[in-house]
């Protein structure tokens, strides 16, 4: 398996990854979303809150603001020592005070852990009038979005399979397919059509240049032909600021990586082997 990236920062990627099955491209699609853990707040103690919010949505709305979350400082709650009471090592700490008027945002989030500050610092959470007040501890918790969406560290997760794009000996290069593709592929060169160079990755495979080019009049094929590769897929991966999008890809395929070994050691209890013999 070879994974090739295009780009990649700190809250984006886009890459080639092949050759995989289809099976596979959406476990790791689905890994991505809902087994990788991130940082969410999960209780809120409310020491007054005189905003025009009830308590449960005032609560909901900072539950879902992204946590910047080290992987390696903290521990899931039911794996900490102190059996889910919650400590440093299992749940981070925040206070919030605000007085109106005025937005009360993300920022106003305070952590105690200097690394856990909310992703982004302008979330407006709730407009306060004058002399209303919000006034909140919440802690955060370890969690994976299977659980709840707001431990989702992806806002986008998603794959295509990679086009492929031939052009027969028919092509008279009318431009027609040029005109009907949305996502600018193609190009006229001389007597045929061509992919512009670098965009091949961009085609949606909606197969609309094809039509144009059967409503040329040019027969009843099509001169291009639009397909994909089955073994190779295209993924953009968009990160919510809670962990970097590399982390991401990491422990998405190290949750796909650990599950395999637990089916594999499973399997050879129940046959008495190791599980790597091979079926006759
Ligand atoms: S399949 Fe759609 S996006 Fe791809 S080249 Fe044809 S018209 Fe363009
Ligand atoms: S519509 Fe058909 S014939 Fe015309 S340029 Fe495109 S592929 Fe060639
Ligand atoms: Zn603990």
């Amino acid at each position: 398996m070879e994974i090739i990236f295009n780009r990649i920062d700190e809250n984006s990627c886009r890459f080639q990854i092949g050759p995989v099955n289809t099976a596979f491209a959406n476990s790791f699609r689905r890994a991505m979303i809902g087994e990788v853990p991130t940082l969410a707040i999960e209780d809120v103690r409310i020491y007054d809150n005189t905003s025009a919010l009830f308590d449960e949505m005032l609560a909901h709305r900072i539950g879902l603001i992204p946590i910047r979350t080290d992987l390696s400082s903290y521990v899931r709650r039911e794996e900490c020592s102190c059996n889910g009471e919650g400590c440093p090592v299992c749940r981070a700490t925040f206070t919030m005070s605000v007085e109106g008027p005025g937005m009360v945002y993300s920022r106003d989030l305070i952590p105690e852990d200097p690394a856990t500050t909310p992703a982004y610092d302008n979330i407006p959470i709730v407009k306060l009038t004058k002399d209303q007040k919000v006034v909140v501890e919440a802690h955060a918790i370890l969690s994976t979005g299977k659980i709840h969406a707001k431990w989702q560290p992806t806002t986008a997760c998603g794959y295509k399979n990679y086009p492929l794009i031939t052009i027969g000996e028919a092509c008279d290069g009318c431009g027609q397919c040029v005109e009907e593709c949305p996502r600018m592929v193609l190009e006229v060169d001389g007597a045929r059509v061509k992919v512009v160079p670098g965009r091949i990755e961009e085609c949606s495979l909606c197969g609309l240049c094809e039509k144009a080019c059967l409503g040329s009049g040019i027969g009843e094929e099509p001169a291009i032909n639009v397909s994909f590769e089955k073994k190779r897929y295209i993924f953009v991966v968009e990160g919510d600021g809670s962990l970097p999008v590399k982390e991401i890809i990491v422990h998405g395929l190290q949750f796909i990586k650990d599950q395999s070994e637990e089916l594999k050691e499973k399997i050879g209890e129940i046959s008495g082997g190791t599980g790597d013999e091979k079926q006759e």
